[in-house]
């Protein structure tokens, strides 16, 4: 198969990566070496970079990263090996032609949420105006991001990643675990990512909020 991406793009867009990933590092977003991150070089035949396994997310340099294909097999001799969970990239870029990168955090907030709200199957939110971060404008829109089961077979819970992805809102919940959200870029991943947190803060801090305030009036 010939994969037609440029030398320069992919250092170009896997340096975009590693920028993204120190800021994500700032706000504490890679506990404990977690989280996982690409960019797609090709779509057909599909070709992407992703970081390889047990890397220190906080200091990711360009040699972190290795190419691999839709099957997360390596594309070039290396002795790097893919994050575990590249299958689930793999399936977001099969199943979303537009998306150009895929960032998977664990943080409190996604965590916390996912739990919270797993029986419902997904996360309602509406009204904020982060919503437009997302490219979606309506007046008082309303978004449903799926949770999927925290599977441990990882061909299993990427297929299903797959099943429920909505391509309108850019990102999958995983019960305890963390978050997949994508982008066309890695510069439209990191908004749509940073805008889903900002989210789920926002949706613990209301619960809680709503919590005291039924506590108070039983006072
Ligand atoms: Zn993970």
């Amino acid at each position: 198969m010939t994969y037609a991406f440029k030398q320069e793009d992919r250092i170009r867009t896997v340096v975009e990566l590693v920028d993204a990933a120190k800021n994500f590092a700032e706000k504490g977003w890679f506990p404990a070496t977690s989280g996982n991150l690409s960019v797609k070089l090709s779509g057909e035949p599909l070709a992407f970079a992703v970081t390889a396994s047990g890397k220190d997310k906080e200091n990711l340099t360009v040699h972190d990263f290795l190419v691999v294909d839709a099957d997360s097999k390596a594309l070039e001799p290396t002795s790097l090996k893919p994050s575990a969970e590249t299958l689930i990239h793999a399936e977001v870029y099969k199943r979303v032609p537009n998306a150009g990168a895929c960032l998977h955090v664990h943080t409190q907030y996604n965590n916390l949420i996912s739990d919270l709200m797993f029986e419902r199957g997904r996360v309602r939110i509406q009204g904020l105006e982060l919503i437009k971060a997302l490219n979606i404008w309506e007046e008082n829109a309303a978004i449903e991001i799926p949770i999927v089961e925290n599977w441990a077979d990882i061909p299993k819970l990427a297929a299903e990643i797959g099943d429920v992805l909505d391509p309108r809102v850019p990102a999958v919940l995983i019960r305890n675990h963390g978050i997949t959200a994508w982008g066309e870029n890695v510069f439209a991943a990191k908004r749509h990512l940073e805008a889903f947190e900002w989210m789920f803060h926002n949706l613990f801090l209301k619960l809680t909020l709503q919590g005291n305030a039924l506590a108070a009036a039983a006072l």
